[in-house]
């Protein structure tokens, strides 16, 4: 997936375009950073490498939203459940929010995590599918 940079933002191959960007502002994906890409305007999921800080950073994240639901299952699951305004017109408009890092989460599973690390991706990817199901 071609992506490139534009006013220092990532930017997927189509927005890219659309920008006016020429080949030299593209590469083949966004390398090595510390926190999954998206596109800056549209919002889709982009090609990346997570550093350990990466992989470090979403594991917060999961970690979170797993302590959310343990301490409340209700409140969670409506705040995953939520669909916010602000994606209207992106990649993710009319998608419950929590699949945005549902995808971070899948992404995980190429990084060879220690077994907590992964017990905690599992335990979020199975609590959180009720919310995207429907
Ligand atoms: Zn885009």
């Amino acid at each position: 997936m071609t992506v490139y940079i534009g006013e220092a933002e990532w930017l997927c191959e189509d927005c890219g375009i659309e920008a006016g960007l020429s080949e030299e502002d593209s590469y083949p994906d966004c390398g090595e950073t510390d926190c999954p890409e998206n596109c800056a305007r549209c919002h889709r999921p982009l090609e990346y490498s997570l550093t350990g800080e990466g992989v470090t950073y979403v594991m917060e994240h999961l970690d979170h939203e797993v302590a959310k639901w343990n301490l409340s299952p209700s409140k969670a699951m409506g705040e995953w459940k939520a669909v916010h305004d602000c994606y209207k017109g992106t990649w993710y408009e009319g998608s419950p929010w929590i699949v945005i890092m549902r995808d971070w989460a899948e992404e995980l599973g190429n990084y060879g995590l220690d077994d907590a690390d992964e017990h905690v991706v599992e335990m979020f990817l199975t609590l959180t599918l009720c919310a995207v199901k429907d």
